[in-house]
């Protein structure tokens, strides 16, 4: 039986699309909701799969299309009354629509991780008082939450896995000169563009440190990072008796998804995993990923740095896959922005948009230079 409403939003990017192929082999789940920002294309593609759907398009206007513009969104969740919301829209708009989706539903299946990081303590509160819960979609964060769930007794820290990027093994030294089709090549994972930069430089897993501090309400102290090339284990959690629980699966998007839609049941969609093999686990060099030592440094100085980090650097990856900067200088841009000085205190969705509205335009000054 269908009996659980599911709107998809950003229904035809990474996230969207693995979705689409979860939802398709569930069949307690009624898609009632797609949107997308311009792939009228694709989204169309997805409906035919889900009848029953009503679409939403945000950046353009289509006849074929139900909803379309500035409030598509809202309009879609507002008539489609949905039991779970899937933000799998990429980068700050994710804010906006995360609590919109919080507003309209009872679960959020989060990919985005940008609402967590610039909305932070105002986010989590926010999502709360809708009575709406978040199960997170980030590998390692789903991991982490379900090695949490699993855990009644206090965790000493946390560790969040990563990959270490397509360049990990290119010397220091001459990462100034990668392109961007070298580190486009991720070596485990298949993911948009910005993330796959974002995973070279750690600015990803900067990111992600932010997201575990507010999703798990953990100082960041108790959080770490290890580099697991082989992409078996996704998160770890270090307990008092010195003993350590890790969540291994394989690298594929579409389980922790799964794993969002059905919790608390868990269902088997996927071919098997086979835990054999070589396993490492080491430190990132900080010489090499200065990302997130800068990650921690925002954490300490509050809620405007952690919004200028995610928007010089969503401005910086984008300069670098268009030609303008070295790769090394994504770093150096973003290093920058926070030195101009943020506010400490940021607690509505009105100043959150403007100080992201400053750190791009910083940004984008200093690309010119
Ligand atoms: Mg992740």
């Amino acid at each position: 039986m269908k009996d659980k409403r599911v709107v998809i939003l950003g229904a035809t990017g990474t996230i969207g699309r693995m979705s689409v192929n979860v939802l398709t082999r569930l069949d307690q789940f009624e898609v009632v909701g797609l949107a997308a920002g311009k792939d009228v294309k694709t989204l169309l593609e997805i409906k035919s799969k889900f009848p029953l759907a009503k679409t939403a398009l945000t950046n353009i206007s289509s006849e074929d299309v139900g909803f379309c513009g500035q409030d598509a969104v809202e309009n879609l969740l507002s008539s489609t009354d949905p039991d779970i919301v899937i933000v799998g829209v990429s980068g700050f708009i994710g804010l906006k629509y995360a609590l919109l989706s919080a507003k309209y539903s009872k679960r959020l299946c989060l990919a985005n991780k940008e609402s967590v990081v610039t909305g932070g303590k105002f986010f989590i509160d926010s999502v709360k008082a809708s009575g709406c819960e978040i199960i997170p979609v980030d590998s390692e964060h789903n991991a982490i939450f379900q090695l949490m769930k699993s855990e009644k007794s206090e965790i000493s820290f946390v560790y969040l896995t990563a990959s270490g990027g397509a360049i990990r093994d290119i010397p220091t030294d001459d990462l100034k000169d990668v392109t961007p089709d070298r580190v486009l090549k991720h070596p485990v994972w298949n993911m948009g563009a910005r993330i796959t930069i974002d995973s070279s430089t750690m600015f990803n897993k900067g990111l992600e440190v932010m997201e575990a501090h507010f999703l798990f309400n953990l100082d960041p102290k108790k959080i770490r990072v290890l580099i697991h090339p082989q992409g078996k284990i996704h998160g770890m959690i270090y307990l008092k008796d010195n003993t350590v629980k890790a969540l291994m699966s394989n690298a594929d998007m579409r389980i922790p998804i799964t794993y969002a839609l059905c919790y608390p049941e868990r269902t088997a969609l996927f071919e098997e995993f086979d835990p054999a093999g070589t396993f490492s686990l080491f430190e990132p060099d900080p010489k090499r990923y200065p990302a997130l030592d800068l990650a921690y440094r925002c954490l300490k100085l509050g809620d405007g740095s952690r919004i200028a980090y995610n928007a010089a650097d969503e401005v910086a990856v984008q300069a670098f896959l268009e030609g303008k900067i070295r790769f090394t200088q994504i770093y150096d841009i973003v290093e920058k922005v926070i030195e101009k000085g943020w506010p400490k205190d940021v607690k509505d969705y009105d100043s959150i948009e403007q100080v992201d509205r400053e750190g791009r335009i910083i940004a984008m000054e200093m690309l010119d230079r």
